[in-house]
């Protein structure tokens, strides 16, 4: 019987991340400050360490890993690679589906990948705190394992409506000694500013991103953490390609298709990049290569968004980026892929899009729950809501392998475990759960505020 895991070494853990910037025909737009001008090291200097800030600039292909971060890696990496042979046959497609598994982490994501070395590039420059926002609680316990890695205390600010929702992931980042507030919180000027307008604001991403981003360039010992969308994030989460090349290449297979969810875009750079570096370096296998970004309908960055400048957050402290843009105050709708309601998406996938290197598709909140109980029954891993969305983007490619009788191989990034969104299946189960997609007026409104660049 053929292998259905394949499993590299821990020595095998690659030695340098992948800077897709190497490869790319344009090159990302550069940031901009308040005055319009490219955004200085010194600006950005007040919430982020030197080590960071460089990568983020960086245009070199590989950049070396430190030893500190590739022990921390050790204790759930290489992750596993895996052929769902028994999806395959419920399907009855001829497609080969593999998909990476990054639930192995301690935190049960992808995200690990980029806690790690900023908390460790943070100690280096003897910062004592770090900040950060989360959504589904998923970054917010990645950061809170990394900053306990490196002797780090860690603030959380934690969007309301998922702080309620989500006592299991809060308690994760407890444990692992994070303090965690739900935002808007009596903390920070903003906070203060939109709880005396409504005190019920139920939060958003950038919401909490505009608090952590604030209390961070407030004090000289503590700095931010972002858990996806920059240059820096991408480039860490390239260790999931890096290894699935490594597997591929233990096996004599490589994909045709490589699909990940998109909340940021790290996820799906992460896997997607060190396989279009090889079409860029023209390797005949990598001719052909698609690779698809997976939004939701009800929150429709690259599908549906505009490519253009925009802050970060809805308050306007970071810099602006160029990327897919929803506007920076648009309100996604409570659907249950917390990790995906981003108005924004990384610079580098945004450019990649633009120039038509990469493709994107939006599917509807049902259907991705469809896919990811059919990928559990069939797999027996639960799959965390994100994740649902390129396990819908492979059964849809293999399903069309079916009907053209074509045995492509496709690549999905599991990126994390539904352990702790049972709820969100308890809802589905229900009949509780509706399809969303964000109407066209209020995409537009959205737009219509995006700030004048030029
Ligand atoms: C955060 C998250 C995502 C989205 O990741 P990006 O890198 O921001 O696109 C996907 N899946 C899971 C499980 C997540 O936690």
């Amino acid at each position: 019987m053929e292998a259905t895991r394949i499993l590299l070494d821990a020595a095998d853990i690659p030695t340098h991340w992948y800077n897709v910037v190497a490869d790319m025909p344009t090159p990302p737009a550069p940031p901009l400050g308040p005055d319009g001008k490219p955004a200085t090291p010194a600006q950005m200097g007040a919430i982020f360490p030197g080590a960071i800030l460089e990568q983020e600039m960086s245009a070199a292909r590989w950049i070396p890993i430190p030893d500190e971060v590739r022990e921390v890696y050790r204790l759930w990496r290489p992750s596993p690679l895996v052929r769902a042979v028994r999806l395959e046959q419920a399907l009855g497609t001829p497609a080969k589906i593999f998909f990476k598994y990054e639930g192995v982490s301690p935190a049960g994501s992808h995200k690990p990948n980029s806690a790690v070395p900023q908390a460790f590039y943070n100690r280096e420059a003897g910062i004592r705190r770090l900040t950060t926002e989360t959504g589904a609680g998923q970054w917010g316990s990645s950061i809170a394992f990394a900053g306990q890695m490196f002797g780090l205390e860690v603030r959380v600010y934690m969007v309301k409506v998922s702080y309620g929702q989500k006592p299991y992931r809060r308690l994760m980042m407890q444990t692992w000694g994070a303090e965690v507030f739900a935002s808007p919180s009596e903390l920070t000027a903003t906070g203060r500013r939109l709880l005396a307008e409504d005190a019920d604001n139920p939060g958003s991403l950038g919401i909490a991103i505009s608090e952590a981003v604030e209390e961070a360039a407030g004090r000289a010992d503590t700095n931010y953490t972002l858990g996806s969308v920059l240059n820096h994030v991408v480039l860490h989460q390239s260790i999931i390609g890096l290894e699935a090349k490594k597997q591929f290449d233990k096996v004599g297979l490589y994909p045709d298709i490589v699909i990940a969810p998109c909340g940021g875009g790290s996820s799906f750079g992460g896997i997607a990049f060190p396989f279009l570096a090889d079409k860029a370096a023209g390797d005949k296998r990598a001719e052909h290569l698609r690779c698809i970004a997976v939004e939701p309908s009800s929150c429709p960055t690259l599908t549906r968004g505009q490519f253009a400048y925009d802050y970060g957050d809805a308050s306007g402290f970071t810099p602006l980026m160029k990327m897919y843009t929803l506007g920076h105050d648009f309100m996604p709708p409570g659907i249950h892929a917390g990790g995906l309601r981003y108005h924004g998406d990384s610079p580098l996938v945004s450019q990649l899009f633009h120039d038509g290197l990469i493709e994107a598709a939006a599917v509807p909140q049902l259907a991705t729950f469809e896919a990811g109980v059919q990928f559990a029954r069939s797999e027996g891993i639960i799959p965390a809501p994100e994740s649902c969305h390129a396990i819908r983007a492979a059964i849809d490619e293999a399903l069309k392998c079916k009907a053209s009788g074509e045995a492509k191989t496709i690549l999905f990034n599991l990126t994390g475990h539904g352990h702790f969104d049972m709820s969100s299946f308890e809802r589905f189960f229900s009949g509780q759960l509706e399809n969303y997609v964000y109407p066209a007026e209020a995409v537009a409104a959205s737009l219509a505020h995006l700030p004048r660049v030029g």
